[in-house]
């Protein structure tokens, strides 16, 4: 089969070393890629946004499957362009993406299929809001409705900080048009789980558990980021929690998504809240995690290419559930310093002894390959990634792959899956 995966990230990485080891395979492309991704098929030029120019190269070099990484491909339509040309695509339409997109669409999904999650009221006049919070004091979560990079979302600990998120979003426009409707929720407390499944329009496959750590510093402090660094799987997920939040919400999801006549398929990412109450959804995501990806690849004995394919073909049946190792993984993100603020490029890394490790892989990120060897080329550099017995185990190799790359200008978290809480 020939592939193309759409992205240049250390999630797009870890799918192209994980598809690069099935038999299926015989040619691998990545738009853009980046020297990770090189090391297991071709980098083509060409940007994720750039959805002509990809459905243009899918279809003159004969491609059998084409797998979007990130989310913006996925909400400017690349799947509705690949399907309109003949081309198999495992990524769900740009309506099925709404789920990602728009968080008020997800909401209203929620009610409409009884899915447990925070009450909620959407708002886009600022007065009408005010008085909402009347009724409703902090803590209270004041979020934008469209896609604001991870920063469109304020937990608010006060009303004064919720009046002020609500002023920055509606009448300031900070997050532009994203932000012109916002989402009012509960605040809910519990620890955070990320959960993934495959999904081909009607059937939902559970493709794994990891936890996230978004702060930039240890101890969970300092800004949000896209992710530094996460366990697989989640020290929490039991079987039956699992079945709980399959059965409660990603098939209901799939079957109101199906009646509604915008089917969704791809990996569906579900961050939920594991609550006294049960897991309640946060938000959904409509692509696969990152840095969650990196962690839960090497976790997978299943080939991953056959599922993928029945993805997009809408031919997915239960025996095909992936199987996982016995084993936990950690990843941690070695970042360029000022990150997830303003941070400098090209800077050196020597990888040095980190590549030969045992149980171990190093997924580029934001890295570029020139006559200067290997540098930083973007905020998130490398996924360092290592297998173990348990957390532990895998938390100690990966730092030890950590402690054994140079790279001056950039920094990781020292306490990626430390005082890992069971929820
Ligand atoms: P990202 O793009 O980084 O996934 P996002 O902008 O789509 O984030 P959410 O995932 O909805 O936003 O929220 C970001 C974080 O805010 C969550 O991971 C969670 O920690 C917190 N959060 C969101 N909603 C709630 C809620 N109702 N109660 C408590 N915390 C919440």
């Amino acid at each position: 089969m020939r592939v193309l995966i759409i992205g240049n990230g250390g999630r797009e990485h870890a799918l192209a070393w994980k598809l690069a080891q099935s038999p299926l395979l015989t040619r691998l492309f990545i738009a853009p890629g980046n020297p990770g991704t090189a090391q297991h098929g071709e980098n083509v030029p060409i940007a994720v946004d750039d959805i002509a120019g990809l459905v243009g190269f899918a279809a003159s070099n004969a491609i059998d499957l084409v797998i979007p990484g990130p989310e913006l491909p996925l909400a400017l339509g690349i799947a509705d362009a690949l399907t309109d040309s003949g081309i198999a695509c495992f990524g769900p339409s740009q309506a099925a993406a709404q789920l990602e997109a728009s968080k008020q669409f997800t909401k209203e999904l929620c009610d409409e299929a009884a899915i447990p999650t925070a009450a909620w009221a959407s708002f886009t006049d600022a007065a009408a809001a005010r008085a909402y919070l009347a009724d409703h004091p902090a803590p209270i979560v004041i979020k934008a409705d469209g896609l604001a990079g991870g920063k469109g979302v304020v937990v608010a600990a006060s009303d004064a900080e919720a009046e002020a998120a609500i002023a920055a979003m509606l009448e300031d426009g900070v997050h532009g048009a994203s932000g012109s409707s916002i989402v009012i929720e509960e605040c809910m407390t519990g620890s955070e789980m990320s959960l993934f499944a495959l999904c081909d329009g009607e059937t939902a496959l559970f493709c794994g558990t990891a936890m996230d750590h978004k702060r930039a510093f240890d101890n969970d402090t300092g800004p949000n980021t896209g992710g530094m660094g996460a366990i697989a799987p989640h020290p929490a997920a039991t079987d039956a929690l699992i079945e709980t939040v399959m059965a409660g919400i990603i098939r209901p999801t799939l079957a109101t998504m199906a009646a509604r006549g915008t089917p969704f398929r791809g990996f569906l990412f579900a961050g939920l809240m594991l609550t006294a109450t049960g897991p309640r959804l946060i938000e959904f995501n409509a692509r696969f995690g990152d840095p969650e990806c990196e962690a839960l690849m090497p976790l997978m004995a299943s080939d991953l290419l056959p599922l993928l394919t029945a993805g997009a073909h809408g031919t997915l049946d239960a025996a095909m559930t992936p199987v996982w190792r016995d084993a936990a993984a950690a990843t941690v993100i070695m970042a360029a310093k000022g990150y997830p603020g303003a941070y400098a490029k090209g800077s050196a890394i020597d990888l040095g002894e980190a590549v030969a490790l045992p149980d171990t892989v190093v997924f580029h990120a934001g890295t570029a390959l020139g006559a200067d060897g290997l540098t930083s080329a973007g905020g998130r550099v490398l996924a360092v990634t290592a297998t173990g017995g348990g957390v532990d185990e895998a938390v100690g190799r990966a730092y030890r792959a950590v402690d054994a790359i140079a790279f001056p200008d950039g920094f990781c978290r020292r306490d990626i899956g430390v005082g890992a809480v069971t929820g």
